[in-house]
């Protein structure tokens, strides 16, 4: 769709979606995301006057929604759930004009407290990340021994406050792959939608191999043998997870798969740390900083054609040419961008 506003990069991709980090600070220490080794009591997690304000937060939504073409926004983490009174801030982007979907990725621990609220606040929809329903797997992954019925707790909260739920499960072999038919089972008959991520080179301390990854094709065949599946067509252009059918009902399941079937030739989404600077790739490595530019003089229109100038440049694709090996380059950590 044509949009006056719309704001093209090099490859001719538009800006549509701005996914929001709104803390760096977890309660799970997922081997895969922030290992307890590393993410551990010395590390320097930001500090109050780094982060965004919801003022700031709110200013450098509405220009990218107002004057650069964004429509829907996603907020995350960290654990986006453990930064105070988020309802707030979800009820400020809410009432931006042009906001025309507001979601969350939640590792769902939160949810039975606020739920509610989000939902009253004008939260449409929430992804939550699950691994296995195992207890001693989950543990494992989740570093911290949170157990499964923690997470379902979430789920069912979210559901029964009218919010729109997903469920995402990241897929590391010899980790969980043995999780895919019990979860895909379990989900089929809850009626969620539950979508298989692969395990992704994200940052430079999780260790990725690429023998660990457990790529998509083998995630479907594995489901198809037990539970028959169809493929069907993407909801949207650029949508990032391929989706597939339950034969004979209308339950769907999607794959996410960044390293085995690269989707980069579409891919609309800038990322805002929880500190103000702007990505333009999950694997990026610089960051531009949008936080001294929103606590200078600048105005808007200003800040617009800053943001503009950025995006206009953008050149990633890095899961395209990432061939079989993480580089070497420095890569921003998931816990500050949030997937
Ligand atoms: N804490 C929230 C959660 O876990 O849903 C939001 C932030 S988390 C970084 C966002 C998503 O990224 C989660 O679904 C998580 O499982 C996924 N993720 C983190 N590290 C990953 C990795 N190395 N590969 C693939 N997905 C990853
Ligand atoms: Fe926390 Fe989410 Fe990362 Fe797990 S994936 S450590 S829940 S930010
Ligand atoms: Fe988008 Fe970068 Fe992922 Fe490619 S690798 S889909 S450009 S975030």
């Amino acid at each position: 769709m044509s949009n006056s506003h719309t704001t093209y990069d090099y490859f001719d991709r538009p800006l549509r979606d701005l996914r929001i980090s709104v803390t760096d600070k977890c309660n799970f220490r997922c081997t895969y995301c922030m290992p307890a080794e590393i993410f551990g009591p010395d590390y320097p997690f930001l500090k109050r006057n780094e982060l965004l304000s919801y003022e700031e937060i709110e200013r450098v939504t509405s220009i990218f929604v107002q004057s650069l073409g964004v429509k829907k926004i996603r907020i995350t983490g960290g654990e986006p759930l453990m930064r105070k009174d988020l309802s707030t801030l979800i009820d400020r982007i809410s009432q931006i004009n042009g906001v025309e979907d507001i979601a969350m990725t939640t590792n769902g621990y939160f949810l039975p407290k606020y739920a509610k609220e989000l939902k009253a606040a004008g939260l449409k929809r929430v992804s939550i990340s699950l691994d296995s329903l195992n207890d001693e797997v989950f543990g494992k992954i989740n570093g911290r021994g949170v157990s499964v019925q923690s997470v379902i707790d979430g789920i069912d909260a979210a559901a029964e406050a009218g919010i729109k739920v997903k469920i995402n499960m990241v897929v590391k072999r010899g980790m969980n792959d043995q999780e895919i038919i019990p979860m895909a089972k379990f989900f089929r008959e809850k009626g969620h939608i539950l979508r298989f991520i692969e395990f992704m080179d994200v940052g430079n301390t999780n260790q990725w191999n690429l023998k660990d990854v457990y790529p998509k094709k083998q995630i479907i065949e594995d489901i198809h043998e037990v539970m028959p599946l169809e493929s069907i067509d993407p909801n949207y252009t650029g949508e990032v997870a391929s989706r597939y059918r339950y034969i004979g009902s209308d339950i769907e399941i999607g794959v996410i798969s960044s390293v085995s079937d690269a989707f980069c030739s579409t891919c609309n989404r800038a990322r805002l740390s929880a500190s103000g600077s702007l990505y333009t790739c999950l694997f990026a490595s610089i960051g531009h900083d949008l936080r001294e530019e929103l606590r200078s003089e600048k105005t808007d229109e200003e800040l617009a054609e800053h943001i503009q100038a950025i995006w206009r440049g953008r050149k990633d694709q890095y899961s395209v040419e990432r061939g079989d090996a993480t580089t070497t380059r420095k890569k921003i950590e998931m816990s500050h961008i949030g997937g």
